[in-house]
């Protein structure tokens, strides 16, 4: 038997049910530059999984190896609880130099643990420390981790039993899959005015919150980005009601939208916001960045031994820094823009790709079931854009918010979203494989594949990556669904684990 073989057998017989990628990806990674890992059997594949995000610059990139050197050579403690030191201090420089001004002016920065989740425990933690409330207001199909009060803040807290009594979720708007059924502006007004009257109504059952989490790009939630002008009718109303308004940008952050962090992309200056992933240069790091006046914490109030990863704040400056002075931002903003192009050309050739959508490199084609009913005249119009359900964020239509059309069920006619195909995503993946091409799934069904590329692929290896998936999708299309999977599909409505951890 090869290395390989007996590596994936022992970790299959040894580690636990609950691990993820490791079952639609059965390669052993032994090296990585970039783009591009290889495996022990000597394969060699397109990274576009890059860390579930967490590589902006890719694999091993030669700042982030150097910063980390150095840190090395220089014998400089490696493990400082919160202690100050000099290596920390150029992160903190570095990290506030490019957060949005009216935060970076006025912020405290709190360490956390390594995770992405226990930052998002911190930040509700704060903001129920600082209002003296409970609750707290989030959205359908959120992720936010997989720690306790993450769990309950996202669309997968089902999983917990007795869960979220302080929670309360509100729509996310979305085209494709509109909760209202009418999708662009007017799908996110009305988004905006059922959290308004969710708390102006003194019987709406739900009391005044201590903060709103919101992700800028639903990630996990199947790559949605939330319109602009609705993130920024949440700021209003938030800050209308003095509630702290948590940014998560775990997984936004560092470029990867095509904004340095994706607020900016609405201009909202956030009470919170949460961050790692990218921010650690490849190591593990966290940190909640906050509005001074929220610094209402004890000493101690949260903390952790493993707050003072130096190596990670190292690879983190070399990694914010690299980004800024070499406006990966913007090449994520044009080059997403492109592929996005490339990508909805696909969806117009194969029924199975329902909708392809994105913000920078943060990219999800969301595969149906094509055979299933299509168009269901009159159940679902807008009075917006016919037929504009489907893909498009961007009517600019600049609606007034009086204005907020009406559908009219029986008089005009929509296309109205396929069911969501699991088992054609899970087949793209696995044809990408064979291709050498590594995608991630994600979305409410696991039906949506997603590309999150490292922000210095080359345009030679974006069409790379782009013609290796538009070939397993045409091979993918082929594959026609196994009893079983037909049985899965018809009680789809169930519940799908996201992979990310
Ligand atoms: N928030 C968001 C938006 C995320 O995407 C993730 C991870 N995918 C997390 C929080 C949790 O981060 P971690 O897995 O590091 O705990």
């Amino acid at each position: 038997m090869g290395v390989t073989e007996g590596i994936l057998r022992r970790q299959s017989a040894r580690e636990s049910a609950a691990r993820t990628y490791a079952r639609a990806l059965p390669i052993v990674p032994v090296r990585a530059r970039g783009l591009t890992i290889e495996g022990a059997d000597g394969r060699r594949y397109l990274d576009c999984l890059s860390g579930a995000g967490t590589l902006a610059l890719g694999h091993n990139h030669p700042v982030v190896l150097e910063a980390i050197r150095d840190v090395l050579d220089s014998g400089a403690p490696l493990h400082a609880l919160d202690l100050a030191t000099p290596v920390k201090d150029a992160f903190v420089t570095e990290l506030l130099g490019t957060l949005p001004p009216g935060l970076a002016g006025r912020a405290r920065v709190q360490f956390c643990g390594p995770a992405g989740t226990d930052a998002v425990e911190a930040a509700l933690k704060l903001v129920r420390t600082a209002t003296g409330r409970a609750g707290i207001l989030t959205f359908t199909g959120a992720y936010h981790g997989m720690t306790r009060g993450a769990q309950e803040v996202s669309g997968h807290a089902t999983d917990l039993t007795g869960h979220g009594a302080d929670v309360t979720r509100l729509p996310y708007p979305q085209d494709y899959r509109c909760p209202f059924g009418v999708g662009g502006e007017a799908g996110a007004e009305l988004a905006a005015r059922w959290a308004e009257s969710v708390l102006d109504d003194p019987k709406s059952g739900v009391p005044r919150p201590a903060g709103l989490i919101v992700e800028p790009v639903q990630g996990e939630g199947g790559v949605i980005p939330a319109p602009d002008t609705w993130l920024r009718r949440v700021r209003e109303i938030t800050a209308a009601r003095s509630i702290p308004l948590i940014a998560d940008e775990v997984q936004t952050g560092v470029g990867r939208t095509g904004a340095f962090w994706a607020v900016e992309h609405s201009g909202i200056t956030p009470d919170v916001m949460v961050l790692s992933k990218a921010i650690g240069g490849s190591l593990p790091l966290a940190v909640v960045v906050y509005r001074d006046d929220l610094d209402v914490w004890q000493p101690g109030a949260h903390a952790g031994t493993f707050r003072g990863n130096q190596l990670a704040m190292a690879a983190g400056t070399a990694t914010l820094a690299y980004v800024r002075r070499h406006g990966l931002s913007e090449r994520a903003a044009a080059l997403g823009a492109r592929m996005l192009t490339h990508l909805r050309r696909l969806g117009d050739e194969f029924a199975c790709v329902g909708d392809v959508r994105g913000r920078g490199l943060m990219i999800g084609m969301e595969m149906v079931e094509p055979e299933a009913d299509v168009v269901e005249g009159g159940v679902v119009g807008s009075g917006v854009v016919e037929g504009g359900v489907v893909g498009d964020t961007s009517d600019g239509g600049g609606l007034a918010p009086d204005a907020v059309p009406v559908p009219h069920p029986r008089t005009e006619s929509a296309r109205r979203p396929r069911p969501a195909s699991p088992r054609l995503a899970a087949a793209v993946q696995r044809e990408c494989l064979h291709r050498g091409l590594i995608v991630e799934l994600g979305g409410r069904h696991a039906s949506v594949v997603r590309l999150l590329p490292p922000l210095t692929i080359t345009d030679e290896q974006a069409a790379a990556v782009l013609d290796r998936l538009a070939d397993a999708v045409a091979a993918a299309a082929r594959t026609a669904p196994t009893a079983q999977e037909r049985d899965q599909y018809s009680e789809q409505r169930g519940a799908h684990s996201p992979q990310t951890g």
